[in-house]
């Protein structure tokens, strides 16, 4: 088991892998599930992630309070975490970010489905939350707890769901394979965009073959990436066996 110091820079990492593999830029954030306890969450202070130190990391009660702030600004956005640890006792990492790509998914329609084996952890259809469906004509941030939980609703019990106008959220079981799909469901805008201006009959992997390909993601692979992305992000890397 990974002692807290380890996972709390591990959150660092994951902050730089994915700024420098463009999901997030100045804006968008990751957390993880406090490891000792369920009711709390770990998420930096308001910075930009590429910048995130381990004396940033902040603790914090699903509710959103933060538990150590120490005179630090937390996100306003910090309640899509709590409300998708709340809804979800399976999730240990959340990401929340607005890669260019997703976007068009949220306001054409367009549904997006996974179009490569690499892409398949981001499940077969990718759910889309309106804000203004419950909240009318707001400023689009995810700034309380009744948002946060309409957005976890919409996630139901899969790993992304796309905010219309606004960007995305990823979670997972733990953190590196809740990073890989973020990356993963960025890729897949771009590549589903492509294809499908070429072609309008594009083939999507199967349900069956989209759970197929996520049940066999080992952690082996994720690793493999996770050394890869670290290396890009000059962090260390920490191995671990699954
Ligand atoms: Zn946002």
């Amino acid at each position: 088991m990974a002692t807290l110091k380890e996972l709390i820079e591990d959150l660092v990492t994951a902050n730089r892998v994915l700024a420098t593999q463009g999901i997030v830029d100045s804006f968008g954030h990751v957390s993880i599930r406090h490891p000792d306890n369920p009711k709390r969450y770990l998420l930096s202070r308001s910075r930009a992630p590429e910048r995130v130190e381990t004396g940033d990391i902040m603790e914090f009660t699903l509710e959103g309070d933060p538990v150590n702030a120490e005179g630090r600004k937390p996100y306003l956005e910090r309640f899509i975490h709590g409300a998708a640890y709340e809804a979800r006792p399976d999730v240990m990492a959340v990401i929340h970010n607005h890669s260019p790509g997703v976007i068009p998914y949220g306001i054409t329609g367009r549904k997006m489905h996974p179009v490569m084996h690499m892409c398949a952890t981001i499940g077969y259809e990718v759910p889309v939350w309106d804000q203004r469906t419950k909240f009318g004509d707001t400023d689009l941030l995810v700034t309380n707890m009744a948002m946060g939980r309409d957005l976890a609703k919409k996630l139901s019990k899969g790993r992304t769901c796309l905010m219309r106008g606004h960007g995305c959220m990823v979670v997972g079981k733990e953190l590196r394979a809740t990073v890989y799909t973020a990356i993963y469901l960025e890729l897949n805008a771009k590549l589903q965009m492509q294809a499908e201006s070429m072609s309008k009959k594009v083939k999507f992997l199967t349900k069956g073959e989209a759970e197929k390909v996520a049940a066999t993601t080992s952690v082996a692979n994720i690793n493999r990436a996770w050394e890869n992305w670290c290396g890009k992000a000059s962090r260390p890397y920490r191995h671990t066996e699954g």
